[in-house]
């Protein structure tokens, strides 16, 4: 693919087993990591020119890529990962942070970087991995809060270059969705957050981490929650209530500590997930009748 002074990276065949989280996922026909905003301006046009597909991924944690691959580009955003404090304004309720951060930030990085400014707000979103653009594309959170929450405003992309900032309203966030049009991607956003005492912060973080240690899986590649909850029900319960945990296909596992998580023991194949969560959807109809929902993206096609 020919794209005019492009300062990145471009990979042909990339495996996409090395991005995601659960280890699975044939080759990208290309993987693209532009340096800067011109780079990516021009890989669109490039990518528009040529009628290609594209993808664009995070950290690839709620990502189920299929066997054969992506046949197009899959973009990469993690050069772009500025994080700084924008300005400083005071309030009722306190004095607020509105932070800049670009796309390819890794989350729990923006979460350091609010814990050593004595910023809080986003404490929820201890232990969730992944990049900021794939948290505000997913509204990514747990009962305690969600990106959107904190989110002021965007700046997209849309699939000619041309850049759109939106406001949170635009944004509609929603449970572990957003409205951002298919084929945008988010390129910064503003996010608020109020001062507030650093060892408080540090406390709350930790009492998060060890409840997540005590419930969710570790040491096994996942993509964190599979199924979104069901109005007020959770999925875990309905999966582990249907006798489900440690069921497995081939190297796939519904995981024994956490219903809602599958796991893949070493050699999953994205067939081996995708045959399992068929399974797990079929029994919860059954036993339950409850239709449950993906909450992974699964992309790409069977080998
Ligand atoms: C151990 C573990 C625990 C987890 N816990 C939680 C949890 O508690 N709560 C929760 O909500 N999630 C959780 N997750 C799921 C996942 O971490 C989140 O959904 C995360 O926000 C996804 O970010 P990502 O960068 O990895 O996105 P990816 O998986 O790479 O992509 C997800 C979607 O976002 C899109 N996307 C990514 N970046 C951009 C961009 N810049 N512009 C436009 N679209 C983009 C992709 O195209 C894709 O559709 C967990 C995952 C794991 C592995």
């Amino acid at each position: 693919m020919e794209i005019e002074n492009f300062k990145g990276e471009i990979r042909k065949h990339e495996p996409l087993s090395r991005h995601t989280s659960f280890g699975i996922g044939g080759p990208a026909d290309i993987m693209a990591y532009p340096s800067d905003r011109d780079d990516l301006i021009g890989l669109l046009a490039a990518i528009k020119k040529q009628k290609a597909s594209y993808f664009v991924i995070g950290g690839g944690t709620n990502l189920l890529v299929r066997d054969g691959g992506f046949r197009g580009v899959v973009i990469c955003l993690q050069r772009l990962s500025t994080i700084r404090i924008e300005r400083e304004y005071r309030s009722i309720g306190g004095t607020f942070s509105v932070i800049y951060v670009e796309a390819g930030a890794l989350l729990p990085k923006l979460l350091g970087f609010a814990i050593e400014q004595g910023l809080t707000g986003l404490e929820f979103t201890t232990g969730i991995p992944g990049t900021v653009g794939g948290a505000i594309c997913m509204n990514a959170g747990t009962a305690a809060g969600e990106i959107g929450d904190v989110v002021d405003a965007v700046t997209l992309a849309s699939p000619d270059g041309a850049l759109v900032c939106q406001g949170r309203e635009e944004l509609g966030f929603g449970y572990r969705t957003s409205n951002i049009p298919a084929g945008h991607l988010v390129l910064d956003a503003k996010i608020i957050l109020r001062r507030d005492d650093r060892e408080r912060i540090k406390a709350r973080v930790k009492e998060i981490q060890d409840r997540r240690r005590q419930h969710q899986p570790s040491g096994l590649q996942n993509a964190g929650s599979v199924f979104k909850n069901p109005q007020e029900e959770s999925a875990g319960r309905l999966i582990d209530a249907a006798k489900l945990k440690g069921k497995k296909v081939g190297d796939a596992q519904v995981s024994d500590k956490h219903a809602n998580f599958i796991v893949n023991l070493g050699k999953a194949t994205a067939k081996d997930v995708v045959a399992l969560m068929e399974i797990v959807r079929k029994t919860v109809l059954d036993v339950h009748g409850v239709r449950l929902e993906p909450e992974i993206k699964i992309i790409g096609e069977d080998a």
